[in-house]
């Protein structure tokens, strides 16, 4: 029997093993490491499927992050909204920079960020918006983008697990996640859906002024070399990752049809079972189902978490403590917001596994052994 894991990279790999190889073989034939034509190349194809005018490559999501915030030329203690339900790195990077993380609940339905919490949570103080696509599935941009406009606030997409997913907006236009914001950032870790070998980032903006001084704080804030006009950081894809991503961007849509298959087996298979709440998704916008991740109600989900982990089908928790709850923040006087929809997410959602290789085989096992301890308890 093959073994359960969340992602399952070996497969994947070996899918595609002589194409990643001779990639891989060819950087190390041109010996430039860093920049050069792989991380050119990958780049424009990126910039070309996404549908992004300007893509700058960098050396995580969480990078990327800062990267878009450092380039909006933001003032310490102005105001950033964000989910607390959402990967530590979204908010982390408003404190690192002394901005000041206003944690806001979000929808139940869709898990991202609640667009009435959020008009609420506005002050004459906010000056950007972090909405997080969670899960692969877009948050509710139409909203978000509406109060944007009429409180003038930029908008960072945090896109690290979404990328591929669509939304339309009510005119009709339709958008990959990522190009909607007055940036876009992703992350290429190795479990992402277009994840590489390694750490690798993106940026994402329409934008021609904001792309260039990404790039320039991307590597020290310098145009022409040694010749410092900005405070920067640095942040590279290297030309291995860009080589290998180049490869897997390839398979990107296929990727996703796979997720999706998966998902909708999961989908058959709980929808008569009243204890197991299954994704919901909007109808204005498409799931990459990053993760596949239930609501269990009257479930003790510690318990069946055990009960698959003897079966050796693992599980997850993405997050067990949000945002507002991390010591990070409390001890800096921020968090401590009534947020009763991320608690009670955070002790009723448990993620399944899912990625580019599974089948129908799989899926039914999985499945069959949560409806089994459902069954018997
Ligand atoms: C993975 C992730 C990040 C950070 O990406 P890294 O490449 O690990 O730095 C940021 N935000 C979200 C929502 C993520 O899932």
């Amino acid at each position: 029997m093959r073994p359960v894991q969340m992602v399952d990279l070996k497969q994947q790999y070996l899918a595609m093993q002589a194409e990643i190889d001779e990639a891989i073989r060819r950087v190390l034939d041109s010996s430039v490491f860093i920049g050069g034509q792989s991380v050119e190349e990958f780049s424009q194809h990126l910039a070309a499927w996404t549908g992004s005018r300007y893509v700058i490559p960098c050396a995580n999501g969480t990078d990327a992050l800062q990267i878009a915030l450092m380039a909006l030329g933001l003032e310490p203690g102005d105001e950033v909204i964000t989910p607390s339900f959402t990967y530590i790195a979204t908010t982390e990077v408003v404190a690192l920079l002394r901005l000041k993380p206003i944690f806001v609940d979000v929808d139940p339905r869709t898990f991202c960020m609640d667009a009435n919490a959020l008009e609420r949570a506005i002050t004459p103080k906010t000056r950007a918006i972090v909405p997080v696509h969670l899960y692969g599935q877009p948050a509710a941009m139409d909203e978000i983008m509406t109060l944007a406009d009429r409180h003038g606030l930029y908008v960072v997409e945090d896109n690290a697990q979404a990328i591929g997913a669509r939304y339309r907006f009510y005119d009709g236009t339709e958008r990959q996640t990522g190009t909607m914001g007055t940036i876009g950032t992703t992350s290429f870790f190795p479990s992402k859906n277009l994840g590489c070998y390694g750490d690798g980032g993106a940026i994402f903006t329409q934008d021609a002024s904001l792309a260039d001084r990404m790039r320039m704080i991307a590597n020290h804030g310098q145009r022409i070399r040694y010749y410092h006009d900005l405070v920067g950081c640095n942040s590279r894809l290297d030309a291995i990752q860009a080589a290998i991503l180049d490869v897997k961007l390839r398979r990107l849509e296929g990727y996703i049809v796979s997720r999706r298959q998966a998902a909708a087996a999961y989908d058959e298979a709980f929808k008569t079972e009243d204890r197991i709440l299954t994704p919901w998704v909007d109808p204005r916008g498409t799931h990459v189902y990053h993760q596949y991740t239930l609501q269990l109600e009257g479930v003790d989900r510690d318990e069946l978490q055990r009960y698959l982990a003897d079966r050796s089908i693992p599980t997850m928790i993405y997050y067990p403590v949000p945002a507002h709850r991390q010591r990070m923040f409390t001890q800096l006087g921020a968090g401590g917001e009534d947020l009763p929809v991320t608690d009670w997410l955070t002790g009723r959602v448990l993620s399944l596994p899912i990625h580019t290789e599974m089948d129908a085989e799989l899926t039914e096992r999985i499945a069959t052994a949560v409806l089994d301890f459902i069954h018997k308890n």
